[in-house]
């Protein structure tokens, strides 16, 4: 069936995840406006899509209002790497809650639709295993990883409160562990840590003992997730776990791309940051009956096509510094 063409905004949409959801929007015949001040990523991560008469990039930073035309707006914009959203902290909580403010005000005049892109760290270093939406959590206010979880915990109260209060038409889901081609491959996350360390013969790096778990989703099913919730009836809020329910260690996953990458990287070990969550595993029981989506994309072939990526990365000799 043809689709509607849509005016969307997408923030953070020259991040990993941002860029490949403007990809899909665009390659559906929507007009898409990236907003995005680039404090994690740069233009090239959307140079390809600049040539797109559809396809608009706006430098702008969302804890600063925003006034465009947009029937649906996804929202993105937050460092998402411990590395990065540790690096400011107070800024990274800004952008959570005068971000999602801001993007609500937005939404409430435009009568459009707004996705927030929530997290799996709202549960904190979970105690209930797997982890479904009705669990509160467990979550330190104070510590290193405070910015993130707690930005990301006010910011949902926002939204189901410009919901109950405005009427607002929001969606809210909270997206596990992804990975895939264009992560950065600096940001300090596990995969691209691991990959890259695998890919130049560097030691690997075992926070802890490497018997924490964490369950991984390769970016293009997520990005199929975060599309088929916004395409719900409005009676679908949410909140919904998006993620693979395929629960590894970390451990396992340095052997698995060893594996994968004919390395000789030696595991060393190396001491857990405070609150690291001991396990994570999503249930999806939600998304399953509701959206009817599930990941299809194992982990042998989603590291498979990330081990390439980022192998053609270092061959080019352009991998971007930190921040
Ligand atoms: P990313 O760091 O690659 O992308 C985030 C983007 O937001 C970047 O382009 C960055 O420049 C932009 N940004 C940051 N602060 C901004 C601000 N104040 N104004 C405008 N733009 C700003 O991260 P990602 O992995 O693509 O994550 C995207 C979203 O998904 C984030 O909200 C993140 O919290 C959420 N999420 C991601 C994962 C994951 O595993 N990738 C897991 C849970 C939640
Ligand atoms: N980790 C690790 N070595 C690294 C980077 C991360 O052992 O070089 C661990 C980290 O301690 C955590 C898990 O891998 O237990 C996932 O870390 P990541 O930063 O990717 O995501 P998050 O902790 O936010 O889930």
């Amino acid at each position: 069936m043809p689709v509607t063409p849509q005016r969307i905004v997408v923030t953070g949409g020259a991040g990993f995840l941002g860029s490949h959801l403007c990809e899909l929007l665009l390659s559906q015949g929507h007009e898409v406006l990236c907003v995005d001040n680039f404090f994690t990523s740069s233009r090239r991560g959307v140079e390809h899509l600049l040539d797109y008469k559809r396809f608009e990039l706006l430098r702008h930073d969302v804890t600063m209002p925003l006034n465009v035309e947009a029937d649906e707006i996804y929202n993105l914009a937050c460092p998402a790497s411990p590395v990065h959203y540790q690096h400011d902290p107070v800024q990274t909580t800004k952008t959570s809650v005068i971000g999602a403010i801001n993007m609500l005000e937005l939404a409430k005049r435009l009568r459009a639709k707004v996705l927030q892109a929530s997290t799996s760290e709202v549960y904190g270093d979970p105690i209930v295993h797997p982890q479904t939406e009705s669990y509160w959590g467990n979550v330190n206010p104070i510590g290193p990883r405070s910015c993130y979880d707690e930005g990301k915990r006010c910011a949902e109260t926002l939204f189901f409160d410009y919901y109950h209060q405005e009427k607002v038409r929001i969606k809210v889901v909270r997206i596990f562990n992804t990975y895939g081609p264009r992560m950065h491959p600096n940001d300090g996350r596990v995969v691209s840590n691991f990959i890259m360390q695998a890919l130049r013969g560097d030691d690997i790096t075992l926070f802890g003992d490497g018997e924490q778990t964490r369950s991984f989703c390769y970016v293009s099913d997520l990005i199929d997730g975060l599309h088929r919730m916004m395409k719900s009836p409005d009676s679908v809020v949410g909140p919904i776990n998006l993620g693979n329910p395929e629960e590894c260690t970390v451990r396992a996953l340095a052997e698995t791309i060893i594996g994968l990458t004919g390395s000789r990287s030696k595991l060393v070990r190396r001491p857990l940051p405070p609150d690291d969550p001991r396990q994570r595993q999503p249930d999806i029981t939600k998304a399953r009956e509701v959206l009817g989506w599930e990941p299809s994309v194992s982990m042998q072939l989603g590291l498979a096509s990330t081990i390439a990526y980022f192998d053609t990365l270092l061959a080019s000799g352009e991998v971007p510094e930190l921040i």
